[in-house]
């Protein structure tokens, strides 16, 4: 039925914020306007994308509905607002350029090819045919080759690279899938591949299928990708597996390996549904999943580990290297010295990879932003990252606090730092750990890269309580207002963030390795309760002490001494634990004495004895190592768990010593590693259940926050998860926010937003 209404002329002014830019969102408004007859513009600006839409009412109406329930597949919109406005009279719809402006838009993380540019890139008579920089406005590079917002070419390192008419005309049509397209490139106008050897460039036609057939003949091949370089090579090779364990001076530390799709993933691990979904996803991460027995990668890939780090080609050069090997998989690791940043510029990859690899696979376009690859599992059908970078950073974090002008320092392992603006937390790329020299420098660096990058000013700095920490140093030397914030409260602050709770009373329960305590003790199996932003420990685990400080954490036999002699004094001499008398009488010594002997209730700490204790990692070689092959022993089934004792009241203490006694019992009665590590596991949780259950309902709080590094245990987490929710409580972790001290960072911006009452 004709409505008179319905046939005015209108003009609506709509904003729209959120991931807008370089996800096609433009070119989606043009489509949309043009299929409803509408005339008028649509334009970035320092505010997001701005559309101005002229027509009958009821089509302006549609387009609005439209612009609500379609997008491009990578946008975001966060917030859509219109407004009617007076006639303007357009005669066409245009996509206008971008205006200037305070650049308020976000960068978009680097996305893994798809599958339009795929069929294009295998296909023949394609004019692109094996070009391995085809992108689209769905796909390719994008923080990593950033320099500055708005993100536009001319901001970022394809500057260099004029395009030619074919690509010109592509990027400037509307209707085309390369229409603003910013990396937009041809063979004829953009970058290009080379291969190296020890003496230099190889004149080969095909550099990548060249390398392929390198990594098949058993060679370490470095291979750039978007944020930094790999290191390949066979994963069904032993001998070469070995032999870049070796140069890269790596211990045990598992290796990610590289398959060449879902069905050659799934021969190698298990995968359900949701770790297809992110093998799969746009983001690309490694995912931690179950490994196959028996499976065609060597052992010496991920040495004693239950799962591998797997994940699928994600650049274009990635897939036509994939076509061209042999085995299954590939070892895919980052191009680095064990410990050291990872190298994403070309003259220091011929310095430092030139010997560990035996051939350089390169391309003349710059990296500007590094990012290493990030890594996850999934649990109960959700992803959680254990390293946050390629593929998700940029994209901040949104707080409920107005949290403005904050640079939080992060901690100094795993480290992330993070730049807060207007309630949007920015967490840093992955650093890696503060110890080494070269991360202590990339990392001053990258702070300063970052807040130019994102156009992003502090005036406050939040760092760790720690006084040790390098980061805390770099914090306290910077100008502007200076906050310290708790270890353990972060990590909490950290999930409540994440899961938008920072306004509700919660029993916060941090579990890792060590963290400074408000006492001056390394806490690090905290009960804490969380009301208005104010914290209050509430419990822990009983302090021993750590001989030898950091020391004691490489050495996790001095942990299992320590615990030994906390438990049963003098006799503690008897327990062969791996150890001369000599090294013991020396131990006890040092505990007596209190000379460089911290007091410790870190829940990390506590594995590490038991891990030694059970003879199953007497001495680490990668951060974490004692407690992950303790989990990696441990089996699905439930077993009783040990006697534990907790005493006090306004501050419960846990006493380990009944543990400690009953395991040693176990141990001399010859109960096999599995078992007595599933029954430690299964203490763990009841104890955790048993000591919040007290606290919660002293407290009258329902909701559970499980943070801390030592939630990256699966058994832990999904069992404490389990019987928590089973009680009827609420349960949130970390998910995309890692909840070792990878996270930190954001914990620490948001306790600036309490402290300031903000
Ligand atoms: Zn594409
Ligand atoms: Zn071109
Ligand atoms: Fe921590």
């Amino acid at each position: 039925m004709s409505n008179q209404k319905s046939e005015e002329v209108v003009a609506y002014r709509i904003n729209v914020n959120g991931i807008v830019q370089g996800v096609g969102y433009r070119p989606f408004v043009y489509r949309i306007a043009t299929e409803l007859g509408l005339n008028g513009f649509v334009l970035n600006s320092g505010n997001g994308v701005i559309i101005e839409v002229e027509g009958k009412l009821d089509d302006c109406l549609k387009f609005i509905e439209r612009l609500r329930t379609e997008k491009p597949p990578r946008a975001i919109v966060k917030n859509l607002v219109y407004e009617r406005i007076p006639l303007k009279g357009y005669g066409e719809f245009k996509v206008e350029k971008t205006v200037n402006g305070e650049v308020e838009t976000l960068c978009p993380p680097d996305v893994a090819v798809c599958q339009d540019c795929l069929n294009e890139l295998f296909n023949q008579v394609d004019r692109r045919y094996l070009y391995p920089f085809i992108n689209c406005i769905n796909c390719g590079p994008r923080f990593t080759i950033l320099e500055k917002l708005p993100y536009d070419r001319v901001n970022t390192s394809m500057k260099s690279f004029e395009m030619c008419g074919e690509c010109v005309r592509e990027y400037s049509d509307p209707l085309d899938r390369r229409f603003k397209a910013e990396p937009n490139a041809c063979r004829s106008c953009g970058p290009s591949v080379k291969l190296y050897g020890r003496d230099g460039l190889l004149r080969v036609s095909n550099p990548i299928s060249e390398a392929a057939r390198l990594i098949n003949e058993g060679f370490i091949v470095a291979v750039k990708g978007y944020g930094g370089f790999h290191l390949a090579c066979d994963a069904t090779n032993r001998d070469v597996v070995l032999e870049l364990r070796r140069r890269k001076k790596r211990g045990n530390k598992p290796f990610a390996i590289m398959v060449k799709n879902i069905e050659e993933a799934e021969s190698i691990v298990e995968l359900s549904d949701s770790e297809k979904k992110w093998l799969l996803h746009y983001s690309a991460p490694i995912i931690l999943a179950k490994k196959r027995v028996p499976n065609p990668v060597v052992e010496e890939v991920a040495p004693g580990m239950k799962y591998l780090g797997v994940f699928l080609p994600y650049t274009p050069i990635h897939h036509i290297l994939m076509r061209g090997v042999k085995p299954s998989a590939i070892v895919l690791t980052s191009g680095n010295v064990s410990e050291e940043p990872i190298i994403f510029r070309d003259e220091e990859a011929f310095e430092k990879l030139g010997n560990i690899a035996d051939y350089i696979l390169t391309y003349n376009r710059r990296i500007v932003n590094f990012a290493d690859d990030s890594v996850g599992f999934v649990q109960d059908d959700s992803l959680r990252l254990v390293r946050r970078s390629r593929g998700f950073v940029p994209e901040p974090v949104e707080v409920e606090l107005n949290i403005d002008g904050v640079l939080a320092m992060g901690a100094d392992l795993n480290n992330t730092f993070a730049i807060a603006k207007r309630g949007r937390v920015f967490l840093s790329q992955y650093m890696g750990d503060l110890e080494n020299i070269f991360i202590r420098r990339r990392y001053v660096e990258t702070v300063k890269s970052l807040k130019r990058l994102l156009n992003l000013d502090y005036k406050t700095i939040a760092y760790d309580l720690h006084p040790g920490y390098y980061s805390s140093q770099i914090g306290l030397s910077l100008k502007g207002n200076k906050i310290p914030i708790q270890h353990h409260y972060a990590h909490i602050l950290s999930a409540m963030a994440e899961n938008k709770i920072l306004n509700q009373d919660v029993l916060g329960i941090a579990f890792d390795g060590t963290g400074y305590g408000d006492d001056g003790n390394l806490w690090g199996s905290e009960f804490i309760v969380v009301r208005n932003g104010e914290y209050f420990r509430r419990g822990h685990l009983k302090y021993v002490p750590m001989p030898g400080g950091e020391k004691a954490i490489v050495e996790p036999v001095r942990m299992a001494f320590s615990y030994l002699y906390d438990a049963m004094g003098e006799d503690a001499l008897k327990i062969d634990i791996g150890i001369g008398d000599r090294i013991k009488t020396f131990l006890k010594k040092m505990i007596e004495k209190g000379i460089n002997v911290p007091r410790t209730c870190g829940l990390g700490r506590l594995f590490d004895a038991v891990s030694a204790l059970l003879g199953v990692c007497l001495k680490r070689t990668f951060e974490g190592e004692p407690a992950i092959m303790l989990e990696m022993v441990a089996s699905d089934g439930i077993e009783e768990s040990y006697p534990f004792s907790i005493v006090g009241g306004r501050e419960y203490i846990v006493d380990t010593a009944p543990i400690i006694l009953s395991i040693i019992e176990d141990l001399k009665k010859n109960v096999p590693a599995s078992k007595i590590s599933t029954r430690f596991h299964e203490t763990i949780v009841r104890l955790t259940v048993e000591l919040a259950e007290t606290i919660r309902l002293e407290e009258e709080v329902k909701n559970i926050v499980l943070s801390g590094g030592v939630f990256q245990n699966r058994i832990i987490s999904s069992r404490i998860k389990r019987a928590m929710e089973e009680r009827g409580l609420r349960v949130f972790c970390n998910n995309l926010i890692p909840t070792n001290d990878g996270g930190i960072s954001l914990g620490q911006a948001v306790a600036t937003g309490f402290k300031t009452g903000g």
